[in-house]
């Protein structure tokens, strides 16, 4: 059986008869790649751009990696994970280790190289990529693989094991990470063709002698332990996946003999039955759980841990940016160790490290006291070393006094807490709130005032972000140029923008988001409670990465946002222009949000301020106003016992943005996504007037949701052109794709719209895709 890792007993002399030393190692899951300054986007797009080699990239790649090895070792990390890097993204690595490369990139055989791994993450002349999806419900995008009966498995990629010797070679002993077999088919697709009924879990017996190549392969190398990523088993997954799941590592059982095995599950709680499975795997050193989101774990560990196993407590949280409370983590860790026995904790954090900013030390704009409440992946692994160091007698007093400080900075900050919005949340929560007519009375009156024909027009707020409209916002930032001259060349941008729509002939206008560079921190930086970073980035996909705002304290709206600009924009046209917001669920999901109040109450904050701002747009006198809700599927918890009070309240915060305005104020709303039969009765709860969603890239399934049973009486755009790509849409394409919505909305409901906003299209794409797309509005309307 496996050798059980030695344990670091403290060097200091014991006190006789005092306290008998202990130790506890320590773990991180995975580590960001895309470096402290974003190093990796840039060599990686240089690179395609083929302005450098593949040397270059390489250099680039290998200094990333070493950088993050030598860190974990040098502050004492005992377990460092290794092949947590990624060139692209994990589930791809994956699919390359596994040489389940679709047909339509013509490889064969042989070691997956550069060309083939970026023709399935970005595409090529002749093949288009393969689809991207969200991780869990976090804001990473993962590649999905695209799997079939006839699927030839092989071991086509090396990387594992090449980064572990590369670590070796730097004296650094690395835990290799492998997307453990279950959550990777389970995370697949069918390919294309594929019998829809086909089941992927059926490729379990194809892909495990790969497995165990590359297991073989690796101890060789010298590895004593692995580690499988098997995040799958947070979700509800049903009793024949649990015997899969316990069927595969089963039949690894040889090849894993010699190996410390590590499962690491996180993003939420393990349900009961999947845990009772998880603990009955006989091959298995270690269980990783995530104790920051799983609250239910604690009370499994302690009905049933297998004794003489490892128990890597997850109880640093990757996925925001605050500083771990030191002291609370401790008596978890106490708890955790009185249960399962001293020397079987390793102090981990709650999942990778992927999912929060990189390095603290780059943020020399921050104010200090705001930085001294935080910690990036480079402080959580001083953080996880620390609580593990106490364990063995080696507390750094110093540190956690320091810790507890800041904690208690934190807690006391008048920054933090504002009594007045407090209580206003407060007192929303004993009503409901909802506009006061029904959703068909309204349209009435609304149409009398808008006097729009059939099947209106509209886009969904941005136009394209031309080079010169970024660099005129920074140097208004940098205050390079004056307000005058920054809302000038603005007005202009908006004035190109208008007359183009109303050219083109559409109905109800938009005013472009010129003056916005993004639709979350455009609102953060002028609510108050925000704050911005100046390298906080963390990776979306492949190259691109996000900056989310931190929300740290209540929020109000000291002034009013948008008010200004929607006016300038309405003076400039007889047609109805839509005012433009961000919802609040919006606004909560694409930041770092507050660890010390719950979701809700930050998102109700929000919802107030964002009434406030309808409220002032409605008197204003726009009266056609967008209530952006891109991201409210994305906070959809994973466990379904937990979804329906999110979506409650998530509902709930976009109804109290918009339930004061008058019959005659349309509000529109408009979500990124289409796979959302499952929270369709949320969606139409929301009450808007008019709603616009992604649509092109899935089938009409996503309207007969919208025709069958609900009685859904609002307006619906469904996008009738994708605006992820270059490609215009011909004028018979779109009609066409009008009728068949017709064929299951009525045609008083219609809206005729793009899938999203257009922002990262060009001009010259921009007008023939629209000019097209009013066309066949127009066609249509003439037929009906
Ligand atoms: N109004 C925003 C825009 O058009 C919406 C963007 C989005 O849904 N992601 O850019
Ligand atoms: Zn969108």
């Amino acid at each position: 059986s496996p050798s059980l890792p030695c344990a670091t007993v403290s060097r200091r002399p014991l006190r006789p008869g005092f306290y008998v030393a202990r130790a506890m190692s320590s773990h991180i899951v995975g580590y960001p790649r895309i470096g402290p300054k974003r190093e990796l986007k840039f060599a990686l797009e240089s690179f395609w751009d083929g302005k450098t080699s593949v040397d270059d990239l390489q250099n680039v790649a290998a200094n990333v990696r070493k950088s993050i090895w030598k860190h974990m070792a040098d502050t004492g990390i005992k377990y460092i994970p290794s092949n947590t890097f990624s060139y692209y993204d994990q589930m791809l690595d994956t699919t390359a280790m596994l040489g389940a490369v679709p047909p339509r990139y013509g490889w064969e055989s042989g070691e997956i190289g550069f060309d083939i791994y970026f023709s399935m993450a970005r595409g090529n002349a002749s093949a288009h990529a393969m689809e991207m999806t969200k991780w869990f419900d976090t804001n990473y995008h993962y590649i999905v693989p695209e799997l079939g009966p006839d699927v030839k498995f092989s071991y086509a990629s090396h990387k594992a094991v090449v980064e572990f010797k590369e670590a070796k070679a730097l004296g650094i002993d690395t835990v290799p990470v492998l997307i453990g077999p279950m959550t990777y088919l389970l995370l697949s697709k069918p390919a294309k063709g594929v019998e829809k009924s086909f089941c992927l879990l059926s490729l379990i017996d194809k892909i495990l002698p790969v497995y165990k190549e590359v297991l073989a392969d690796l101890k060789s190398a010298g590895a004593r332990w692995i580690q499988f990523d098997e995040p799958i088993l947070v979700m509800d997954l049903d009793s024949s996946q649990l015997q899969a799941f316990s069927d595969a590592y089963s039949y690894m059982e040889s090849s894993l003999a010699g190996l410390n095995v590590l499962i690491a599950t996180y993003f939420a709680d393990v349900p009961a039955e999947a845990y009772k499975t998880l603990m009955s795997l006989k091959c298995v050193t270690g269980f990783g759980f995530d104790l920051v989101r799983g609250l239910e774990t604690l009370d499994l560990i302690k009905m049933n841990f297998p004794r003489g196993k490892l128990l890597f407590a997850g109880v640093v949280d990757g996925r925001n940016i605050w500083a771990n409370d030191l002291s609370a983590s401790l008596k978890t860790l106490q708890t955790l160790e009185d249960i399962v026995g001293k020397e079987k904790v390793v102090v981990s954090t709650s999942c990778s490290l992927l999912h929060t900013a990189v390095d603290l030390v780059n943020e020399i704009k921050l104010d200090k006291e705001l930085k001294s409440w935080l910690a990036f992946a480079a402080q959580k692994v001083v953080e996880v070393n620390a609580l593990a160091k106490s364990f063995s007698g080696a507390k750094d007093e110093a540190l956690f006094s320091s810790n507890s400080m800041r904690q208690a900075s934190r807690r006391s900050s008048p920054r933090v807490t504002n009594a007045a919005v407090q209580q206003d949340v407060a007192a929303l929560k004993k009503s409901d709130h909802h506009r006061s007519t029904e959703v068909s009375v309204r349209l009435q009156a609304q149409q009398k005032k808008l006097n729009l024909p059939a099947l209106p027009t509209t886009t969904i707020g941005s136009f394209p972000q031309t080079t010169d409209l970024r660099r005129i916002r920074r140097e208004f930032k940098a205050k390079k140029i004056s307000e005058v001259d920054y809302v000038q060349t603005i007005k202009e941008e908006y004035e190109k923008v208008v007359k183009l729509q109303e050219e083109l002939g559409i109905d109800v206008l938009v005013h472009g988001e010129a003056e916005r560079n993004d639709m979350v921190e455009f609102f953060g930086e002028q609510l108050s409670g925000f704050a911005f970073t100046s390298n906080g980035w963390v990776q979306s996909y492949g190259s691109r990465c996000v900056k989310p705002p931190i929300i740290y304290g209540d929020i109000t709206r000291p002034k009013a946002m948008t008010v200004f600009w929607s006016s300038m924009a309405q003076k400039m046209t007889q047609r109805p222009m839509k005012g433009m917001l961000t919802g609040p669920v919006t606004i909560l999901n694409w930041s770092f949000v507050r660890n010390d109040q719950p979701r809700h109450e930050t998102c109700f904050q929000i919802a107030l301020a964002i009434k406030d701002e309808v409220e002032d747009l409605e008197k204003a006198g726009v009266t056609v106003i967008q209530i952006d809700e891109a991201a409210l599927r994305e906070g959809l918890p994973l466990r379904i016992s937990e979804q329906k009070f999110y979506l409650d309240w998530a509902v709930h915060a976009f109804r109290i943005t918009n339930c004061g305005v008058q019959d005659t104020t349309q509000i529109h709303t408009h979500m990124c996504y289409s796979n959302f039969n499952d929270i369709i009765h949320s969606i139409i709860d929301m009450d808007a007037d008019v709603i616009t969603i992604e649509n092109s890239r899935s089938d009409e399934k996503l309207l007969s949701v919208f025709h069958e049973g609900v009685k859904y009486g609002a307006g619906i755009g469904p996008g009738v052109y994708d605006i992820h790509s270059p490609r215009i849409p011909s004028t018979e394409e779109i009609a066409e794709r009008i009728n068949k919505m017709l064929a299951v909305l009525d045609s008083k409901v219609l809206w005729v719209n793009p899938d999203c906003g257009l922002k990262t299209r060009n001009y010259s794409e921009v007008k023939s895709a629209l000019s097209n797309m009013v066309a066949a509005a127009k066609l249509i309307r003439s037929q009906l």
